[in-house]
């Protein structure tokens, strides 16, 4: 944005609204087919300002979801997930980091470490590429779900900021509550989120219902304890009056048993909350729990007026689904 408004200095006005339209609506690829620009500056756009953003592109055999893996500019790669939910709903998982720092035991990412944080551009760029790929489908982005590689309120700054630039009415217009963003439970990013005034909507990575367990899962529970999470939900809650979403991944004889079932009814009591129950995609650690096991946990929070959501998995084939997202070292 900072060198856009540089290049636009000597433009009247009306221009960066154009730019805007160009490459949010138009969701052009090249400064080229910005018609309402003048040639001259096409010219110097594509120069200083390239829109072309490296990927390659991966497609499931049943066509549902679509993987970008993209290059960013200084070399490094993340991972992008276009999943094809309905002829309405076509939704954007994005990265906001690249790998991430909390290492929690069954997810691919946590096994790279953090290498950096994305600016909100990259964030940006990945929804504009699948934007680009919807077009030629003559169809186009309706959600986001910020459930890619890394935890988002360790970028907090440039999450926000992405969030807006993809809201404003002036570029790609996606309405607010269309925004879904899942932390593993950090409780300063939490608390800061409900002062934002954004209605969009937060899920927690909760995946066990004791303290003991979730820290064996999620090694950054040591310092965000159960109690500490639930206190930051409820005054989340307090200022928000928004529902959370908790993730429950589904780990056979681990965290699908009757008893847990039974905790967890318990530990989420009295919260405007639904809880969606997620089968494990394995990464080589952990067996999945079987349909039986989940269908019986889930009768027990349905039981106890939980409300539960079971998710479907999108893009197994394509190493595309919940926490298979990996960028290999180079050499
Ligand atoms: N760092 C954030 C958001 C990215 S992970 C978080 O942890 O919430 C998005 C979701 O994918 C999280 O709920 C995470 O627990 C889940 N996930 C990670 N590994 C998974 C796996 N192997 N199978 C299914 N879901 C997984
Ligand atoms: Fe990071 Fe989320 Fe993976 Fe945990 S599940 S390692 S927080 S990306």
């Amino acid at each position: 944005m900072e060198d856009l408004q540089l290049i636009l200095k000597k433009e009247p006005k009306y221009r960066l609204k154009q730019v805007k339209e160009a490459v949010y609506r138009d969701l052009i690829g090249n400064w080229d087919f910005a018609l309402t620009l003048p040639l001259s500056l096409r010219k110097q756009l594509n120069e200083k300002l390239p829109l072309e953003i490296k990927a390659e592109i991966f497609d499931s055999r049943d066509q549902k979801t679509t993987k970008a893996l993209i290059e960013l500019q200084d070399g490094n790669k993340i991972e992008t997930v276009l999943m094809r939910y309905s002829e309405k709903r076509n939704t954007v998982c994005v990265s906001s980091q690249v790998g991430c720092p909390l290492s929690c035991t069954f997810c691919a990412t946590g096994k790279m470490g953090l290498i950096r944080n994305l600016t909100a551009d990259e964030i940006v760029n990945q929804v504009l590429l699948f934007g680009r790929i919807m077009k030629k489908e003559e169809d186009k982005v309706t959600n986001i779900v910020f459930m890619g590689m890394g935890e988002p309120f360790l970028n907090y700054d440039e999450v926000i900021k992405a969030i807006k630039i993809l809201h404003d009415p002036e570029g790609m217009n996606l309405g607010i509550r269309h925004f879904s963003l899942s932390t593993s439970g950090i409780t300063e990013g939490i608390e800061k989120f409900a002062l934002e005034k954004m209605e969009v909507n937060l899920a927690i990575s909760l995946h066990s219902p004791t303290q003991e367990l979730r820290e064996k899962l999620m090694p950054i529970a040591k310092k965000y304890h159960l109690t500490e999470l639930f206190k930051a939900i409820q005054s989340y809650q307090k200022i928000t009056r928004r529902k959370v979403m908790f993730e429950y991944l589904m780990l056979q004889d681990l965290n699908d048993s009757m008893d847990q079932a039974l905790q967890l009814s318990k530990l989420l009591r009295g919260l405007s909350c639904m809880v969606n129950l997620i089968p494990y995609n394995e990464t080589g650690v952990y067996k999945a729990s079987s349909t039986q096991a989940i269908n019986n946990f889930r009768r027990i929070l349905e039981d106890n007026y939980i409300e539960v959501a079971q998710r479907y998995r999108f893009g197994e084939d394509i190493k595309a689904a919940c926490g298979q997202l990996a960028i290999r070292k180079k050499g």
